[in-house]
């Protein structure tokens, strides 16, 4: 019992001050960031409205201790404004259209009103959760290794990497960085253009579906397009005794040139983004679409868990990394997220999961992300479909319905089954998947955006600082 009150009697001191929480939301491209944030804000935005029964796994929701939440002022003024007001248009446009996708950091604030919980519920006392959630590119964190490898190690490490498909995508661009002689004197111009070549040939590797591409900031460069920090290349012809006479090119040369981008990038851009950004977050929320790679290629989704990964790299801070001493990151609870859980039946949730769970743990190996709390769910953080049951031969089957975005029909289908284990060779011969696109649902301006297991999100981010 004392325990219990001594418990209270601190919580009560804290509770004297108001509250922060830094949310920080990443992905891949497509991964569905744009979508989580906007419908993140307007769960919470709705959350006494009566139309939003939905949340019921939210305890602060459910019990009704939150008296009222509103955007306010970001507090950096440097950062881009996530773009809620415009998201939510799209949504409650007739027809209801996605929104446009993430290409930046961006950042928004809300203040949240709470009456707390506990021993002195009875004093009424309120206090207020300042939740700054930031977006940001997951590609930005697949630049991590470079800070352990210089241009000659990189270089040698895209080499590796360039065989099959990529090898053929690569090919005009290595063409071209074959005619030019290292030694010459830069010429600006030249660099410009074959950085260009080669940031096609990684935004073509995207299109096909393959995301472990490097430097990340290359395919969304926000406010750094067309500076030199992102005009740079790997040396991927070259063999070692190349790269030995090149230490000796002069100062002014395309090798020197290129080799001074790449540190550049490194201290810079890079290491620029840890310090400023990351370390400063306290949770963190990864998403992941698991569904759209299973439709492209066996190549696409090994590719796509390379991606995930490397981008899981920055997340694994144990006591000795490089990473842990240079940026003594704060973070304590991570969320995994498999999104657009509404592209299948209710009863495949439990594989999805478990897919997710598989990719992130390296095909089964236990990682341990040291000191932080970690959890995995399915979410649709806007549901664009309905879950029927559908009769056939006497039989009622779990389908979905939703109007279907290549041909703006409004069908009804089992996706089928989704692989609860990272599917090996023979599983891509034998089964096809189909995960179809769907259009969203059309939505009042004053309703809450559908979706599913949004509030279990919320319990697991929010929970602990509204209590
Ligand atoms: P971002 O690049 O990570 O910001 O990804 P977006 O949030 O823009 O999502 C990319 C696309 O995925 C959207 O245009 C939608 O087509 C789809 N999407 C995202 N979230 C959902 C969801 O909850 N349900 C469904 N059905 N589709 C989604």
């Amino acid at each position: 019992m004392f325990d219990y009150i001594q418990k209270e009697l601190d919580n009560l001191i804290d509770r004297g001050f108001d509250r922060t929480l830094r949310l920080a939301v990443t992905g891949l491209s497509r991964s569905g960031k744009t979508a989580f944030i906007t419908s993140l804000v307007n769960q919470l935005l709705h959350i006494n409205t009566l139309d939003n029964p939905r949340l019921s796994l939210f305890d602060a929701a459910r019990e009704k201790r939150i008296l009222a939440v509103k955007p306010i002022e970001q507090r950096t003024m440097h950062i881009p404004r996530f773009e809620y007001e415009k998201n939510l248009k799209c949504l409650t446009d007739t027809p209801a259209r996605w929104p446009d996708s993430t290409r930046g950091v961006s950042e928004t604030r809300l203040a949240i009103r709470y009456q707390q919980r506990g021993l002195w519920r009875h004093l009424k006392e309120t206090g207020t959760l300042y939740l700054d959630i930031f977006d940001y590119p997951g590609e930005w964190l697949l630049d991590l290794p470079l800070l352990e490898l210089d241009f000659q190690q990189w270089s040698e490490q895209q080499r590796e990497l360039m065989q099959g498909q990529r090898l053929e995508l690569a090919q005009k661009w290595q063409e071209n960085v074959a005619k030019i002689d290292l030694f010459a004197k830069a010429d600006a111009a030249v660099l410009a253009q074959l950085a260009k070549d080669y940031t096609e040939y990684l935004l073509a590797c995207k299109a096909q579906g393959l995301h472990f591409i490097q430097p990340g900031r290359f395919v969304l460069a926000g406010e750094l397009e067309g500076a030199p920090a992102v005009q740079f290349f790997p040396l991927v012809h070259l063999n070692k005794a190349q790269w030995q006479a090149l230490k000796k090119a002069d100062n002014d040369s395309y090798f020197a040139v290129l080799t001074d981008r790449y540190d550049y990038y490194c201290q810079h851009i890079v290491k620029g983004f840890y310090r400023d950004y990351f370390s400063t977050f306290d949770r963190q929320v990864i998403l992941a679409d698991c569904l759209t790679p299973l439709n492209h290629s066996q190549r696409a989704f090994l590719d796509m868990q390379e991606g995930l990964q490397a981008l899981f790299k920055s997340f694994h801070y144990g006591k000795r990394t490089l990473f842990n001493r240079l940026f003594s990151p704060k973070i304590d609870k991570l969320m995994f997220l498999a999104t657009k859980a509404d592209h299948i039946t209710r009863e495949q949730h439990h594989n999805l999961i478990s897919l997710l769970r598989q990719l992130v743990q390296e095909g089964g190996r236990y990682v341990a992300y040291e000191g932080i709390k970690t959890t995995y769910d399915a979410i649709a953080a806007i549901r664009a479909t309905q879950q029927v049951k559908v009769k056939q031969n006497g039989k009622f089957y779990a389908a979905i319905q939703g109007i279907r975005q290549k041909d703006q029909q409004k069908i009804t289908l089992y996706p089928g089954e989704v692989p609860s284990r990272l599917p090996n060779a023979q599983f891509w011969q034998t089964q096809g998947f189909e995960f179809d696109q769907f259009e969203p649902q059309p939505l009042e301006p004053s309703s809450a955006i559908p979706h599913l297991r949004m509030d279990a999100v919320l319990q697991f981010l929010l929970a602990d600082k509204l209590d």
